[in-house]
């Protein structure tokens, strides 16, 4: 099993390092033929305005759009979940997220004193205890859709989701120092 990482902008080094970690075959995704060679992708934090500008110059948002929508199972953490979701809040004008997971989601939604915090996450079906959140400029899942299954929440706010393949997180597991979320989808990818 090939694991993709987008590699637009963002935190991609530290997927790309949990990846490793785990022992999978891990590839940096940037064209269409990288991203067709792979069984599940990875998509990273950073700041989602640049990363939604990327998608439409280097000619993968048609093609990753499609792929998710055949059942190319994803990830996305932090600005990876904005890219994913139905509806953004607090975007630029320009900013046209992927629309493949049912949820609306605000950007920076925390505020400035909060802009960055951690909390332990218990998360469902994740062995082993609770799980390091780290929160960075997070955004926040404001609806979510009847076919999305809430993992992991933190203050009444759904923090972890799930919609059949596509996962999505507002906090960022790749730099947690700890591997249980990645290793959990991974495992689910290769069932
Ligand atoms: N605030 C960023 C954005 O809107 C996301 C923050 C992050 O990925 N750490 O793109």
């Amino acid at each position: 099993m090939k694991a993709g990482v987008l590699a637009l902008q963002g935190a991609f080094r530290e997927h790309r390092e949990v990846l490793d970690a785990l022992g999978a075959d891990a590839v940096e995704v940037r064209t269409p033929a990288q991203l067709a060679a792979i069984d599940a992708l990875l998509l990273p934090g950073g700041e989602s305005t640049t990363m939604n500008r990327l998608l439409d110059t280097s000619g993968l948002r048609e093609p990753l759009g499609a792929a998710i929508g055949d059942g190319l199972p994803v990830l996305g953490t932090c600005a990876g979940l904005i890219l994913l979701a139905a509806e953004v809040l607090d975007g630029r004008p320009d900013q046209q997220p992927l629309g493949v997971l049912d949820c609306t989601v605000r950007r920076n939604a925390y505020g400035r004193q909060r802009d960055s915090f951690e909390a332990d996450l218990g998360v469902t079906g994740l062995p082993g205890g609770t799980f390091p959140g780290v929160f960075i400029r997070a955004p926040a899942i404001e609806r979510i859709g009847s076919g999305v299954e809430v993992l992991a929440d933190h203050d009444g706010r759904a923090v972890l989701v799930r919609q059949g393949p596509i996962w999505a997180s507002t906090f960022h597991p790749e730099i947690a120092g700890d591997l249980r979320i990645h290793q959990m989808f991974l495992r689910e990818v290769a069932a």
